[in-house]
C-alpha cells in the first residue's frame, strides 16, 4: 500500500551535514499497524515527519496505491498525525476541536455535526463533547486527538509517540483503545516509540532501526523467537 523507496533525508551541508536516513526500503500493507522501534536519535520522527509532509526527503520516493505522495502539500496527503503532546485548541471545546478538522475542509455544516457525534462516540466521548478541552485529562485529551485526526477519514493515520505522556495505568488502558481503533476503522496506523514492550504488545509488524536506516522488519511472534 505505502511503498518507501530509497527514501533518504539529510539535515545541513558539508562537514556539520547530518544523515538522518539512509535509503530505506519497505512496504506497509493496507490496515496494518505498523511500527518505527528504535532510540532516540535513530531517525523514527524524521522517517514520520516525511510521510506526513512536514519535511521534504532528500532523495526517494514514498508511493501510495502508485503515486509519489512526497511531492503533494501535506494538505492533499491521505494521511494524518496524532503527536504527543495532542496540540488540542485549549479554549475550544472537544466537540469544536474535532468539528475544526472538517471545517478546515470546507465541508456543510450539515455533514459535519453527524460526523463529529459518530466520531465522538467512537472513542467514547459523547457525554464530553461540550466542555472545554482542557479541563480533561490527559487520556481523555489523547482520545479527542484521535478523534480530530480520524474524522477527516484519512487512509494512514500517524502516531508520534502518542502514549509517552501518559502515566502507565492509562498507557495500558490506551494501547487497548488504539488497538480497538485500529481494528474498527480498518485504517493503516504507523505508530512510532522507542519502548520495546509497547511495539511487542501492539504492532502487527515492527520495523526496527537505528543509525538512521531499518535493521529488520518482524512481527512481535519473529522477535519474541529470535530476537
Ligand atoms: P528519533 O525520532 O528516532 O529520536 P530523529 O528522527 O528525531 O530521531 O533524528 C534523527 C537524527 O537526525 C538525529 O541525529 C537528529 O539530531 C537529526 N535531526 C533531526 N531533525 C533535524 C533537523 N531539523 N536538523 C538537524 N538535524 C536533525
Ligand atoms: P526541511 O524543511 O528541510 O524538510 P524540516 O521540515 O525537517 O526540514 O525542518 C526541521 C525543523 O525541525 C527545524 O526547524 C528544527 O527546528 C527542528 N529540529 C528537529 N530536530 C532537530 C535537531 N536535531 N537539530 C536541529 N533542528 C531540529
Amino acid at each position: 500500500m505505502l511503498d518507501i523507496r530509497e527514501l533518504s533525508k539529510r539535515f545541513g551541508y558539508g562537514n556539520g551535514a547530518v544523515t538522518a536516513l539512509h535509503e530505506v526500503n519497505f512496504t506497509i500493507g493496507e490496515g496494518e499497524f505498523f511500527t518505527l522501534l528504535g532510540p532516540s536519535g535513530c531517525g523514527k520522527t524524521t522517517l514520520l515527519r516525511l510521510i506526513a509532509g512536514f519535511s521534504s526527503p532528500s532523495g526517494g520516493a514514498l508511493v501510495l496505491d502508485g503515486k509519489d505522495i512526497a511531492r503533494m502539500p501535506p494538505n492533499q496527503r491521505p494521511v494524518n498525525t496524532v503527536f504527543q503532546n495532542y496540540a488540542l485548541f485549549p479554549h475550544m471545546t472537544v466537540g469544536q476541536n474535532v468539528a475544526f478538522a472538517l471545517e478546515a475542509q470546507g465541508r456543510p455544516r450539515t455533514e459535519i455535526a453527524p460526523a463529529v457525534d459518530a466520531m465522538l462516540k467512537l472513542v467514547q466521548l459523547g457525554h464530553l463533547k461540550d466542555r472545554k478541552s482542557s479541563e480533561l485529562s490527559g487520556g481523555q485529551q489523547q482520545r479527542v486527538a484521535l478523534a480530530r485526526a480520524l474524522v477527516a477519514k484519512p487512509r494512514i493515520l500517524l502516531l508520534d509517540e502518542p502514549l509517552s505522556a501518559l502515566d502507565m495505568k492509562l498507557r495500558k488502558d490506551m494501547q487497548i483503545e488504539l488497538k480497538r481503533l485500529q481494528r474498527e476503522t480498518g485504517l493503516t496506523f504507523i505508530f512510532v516509540t522507542h519502548d520495546q514492550e509497547e511495539a511487542l504488545t501492539m504492532s502487527d509488524r515492527i520495523a526496527v532501526m537505528s543509525g538512521g536506516r531499518v535493521q529488520q522488519i518482524a512481527t512481535p511472534r519473529e522477535l519474541y523467537d529470535r530476537p
